[in-house]
């Protein structure tokens, strides 16, 4: 008998490690359970959805079932949900339609994803109140929307998720609420940068931040009172809709019920090949946590490239190419109506003094183009740096336009352990239409190096 590999969850991680495996050894017998309907979807993607630029939700799945069946020789079964592992005798419970199944492994990868995490809220499960997370519940926002045409919604988190349904509940011409527990919407991003994203959301929504919401109330006139502030009487907002982006949390439930050991972040503790503490099982993706470039421990960043490229390193070393796993920067993007806000490594003196560093930061303002060039835009830069070692630590980012992939330079310095002086001496591209010739992450690099000597 070959061996056998099995994968939980048909999506980022999960696919990319089968497809991998497959690549590598075409003998292993290879089957992705996936409790849903739908597999290799680009939830990146659902906010567009919603928004209107991207028409048919289908149009999201990269790669459908057929071609995983038929050209990579993965047997992917849908609608199957794993209830249970076995790690003693390497077998899994496997719930369908009609029937419970048993199925055994050789070598089983966890790739079970992130769930909405849903804060303490009194009737949080009313009707009209939605979570964004997967293809379904994208289907059940628009359907709404299409259907009850509402006027106004409330967004409970300010978050990457929030920040991009703001922009994609706009476009429905809507008033749109945002609460954000938190002092600053992108709160990890800095304070520089976020209160430059408030003002400019300002024009879109109304914002309430700093506060929490204690309850929704479904009204006499079909309306949903959102109630904030601790106490009865605070502040009250009628509105048609509510969407709960208030973060995520690692699905770990049936790795936690086999005694697969979870980190001190929540999400599934691995080696540097993505082997949890039972041999033979592997976790990656939202459901895992990942080694941080900078600081080496290890955290929890729940994004699309790590789950991918995780996934696709454990499928090879189930393939037999034994494989690691690369450190993860957290860097991240978001477009924000008019804004692009990136960020990388450690953007926040917080959390970089809760780190053990000793930070400093710079924030600078410079342009996207040469100032003469027409079309110029501005550019504001974050950059911190550790005043022991001089080492970069993060950087935030924001504009309108070049900032989504002028953050990938800081991210490459981060992984090459650079100093603010290695970055400052970079050699890149000048020409008027693309940037000053000193360009913004090298004046940030050139500020910050300044204040360090
Ligand atoms: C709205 C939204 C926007 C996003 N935008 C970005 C972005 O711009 N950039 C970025 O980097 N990241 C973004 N992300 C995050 C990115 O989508 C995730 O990091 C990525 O999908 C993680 O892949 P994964 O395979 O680990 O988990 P998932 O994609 O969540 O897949 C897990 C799969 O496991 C299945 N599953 C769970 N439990 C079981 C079980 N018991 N049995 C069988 N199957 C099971 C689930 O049904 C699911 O299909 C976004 C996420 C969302 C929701």
């Amino acid at each position: 008998m070959n061996e056998r590999f099995v994968v939980i969850g048909g999506d980022a991680a999960g696919l990319s490690a089968a497809s991998k495996a497959r690549r590598e050894n075409p003998d292993l017998q290879i089957i992705v359970l996936e409790k849903g309907p739908w597999v290799s979807y680009a939830a990146c993607g659902l906010p567009y959805y919603i928004k209107g630029n991207v028409s048919n939700l289908e149009d999201l799945v990269a790669i459908p079932p057929k071609k995983f069946r038929q050209e990579r020789k993965i047997d992917l079964r849908l609608n199957h949900e794993v209830t249970k592992i076995e790690p003693k005798n390497k077998n899994l419970t496997v719930k369908t339609a009609d029937k419970v199944i048993n199925l055994t492994y050789d070598k089983l990868l966890i790739s079970t994803g992130a769930k909405a995490l849903k804060p303490r809220i009194e009737r949080i499960d009313s009707p009209g109140v939605f979570v964004l997370r997967d293809m379904d519940s994208a289907r059940k926002i628009k359907e709404y929307l299409e259907n009850y045409s509402p006027q106004s919604a409330s967004i409970i988190g300010g978050g990457y998720i929030g920040m991009e349904m703001a922009e994609a509940l706009s476009t429905w011409e809507m008033n749109i609420h945002i609460i954000e527990l938190l002092p600053h919407v992108l709160n990890s991003f800095g304070p520089e940068i976020a209160e430059v994203v408030e003002n400019h959301i300002k024009n879109y929504t109304t914002l309430h931040l700093g506060k929490s919401v204690r309850s929704i109330q479904t009204t006499d006139e079909k309306k949903l009172s959102v109630q904030i502030g601790d106490k009865k009487g605070e502040d009250e907002l009628l509105t048609e809709m509510v969407l709960v982006a208030a973060g995520i949390a690692p699905e770990v439930a049936l790795a936690k019920e086999a005694g697969i050991q979870l980190g001190q972040t929540g999400a599934i503790a691995t080696d540097e090949y993505g082997q949890t503490n039972v041999p033979g099982i592997y976790a990656a993706g939202d459901c895992a946590e990942v080694t941080h470039v900078v600081t080496g421990k290890p955290d929890y960043i729940p994004l699309a490239l790590a789950a991918n490229r995780h996934g696709r390193a454990i499928g090879s070393t189930i393939g037999g190419k034994t494989t690691s796993l690369a450190w993860v920067a957290g860097t991240a993007v978001v477009k924000v109506f008019q804004l692009e806000v990136a960020t990388t490594g450690i953007a926040d003196m917080e959390i970089a003094r809760e780190h053990g560093f000793n930070p400093i930061k710079i924030t600078i303002d410079s342009h996207s183009r040469a100032g003469y060039y027409p079309g110029s835009k501005p550019i504001k830069i974050s950059l911190l740096a550790d005043r022991d070692t001089k080492k970069l630590l993060g950087a935030s980012m924001i504009g309108e336009e070049g900032v989504a992939k002028r953050i990938d330079i800081v991210a490459t310095a981060l992984s090459g352990k650079f100093t603010v002086e290695q970055l400052e001496n970079l050699d890149l591209a000048y020409a008027p239409p693309f940037s000053p010739v000193w360009d913004p992450v090298l004046t940030a690099a050139k500020v910050l190096n300044g204040k360090l000597s």
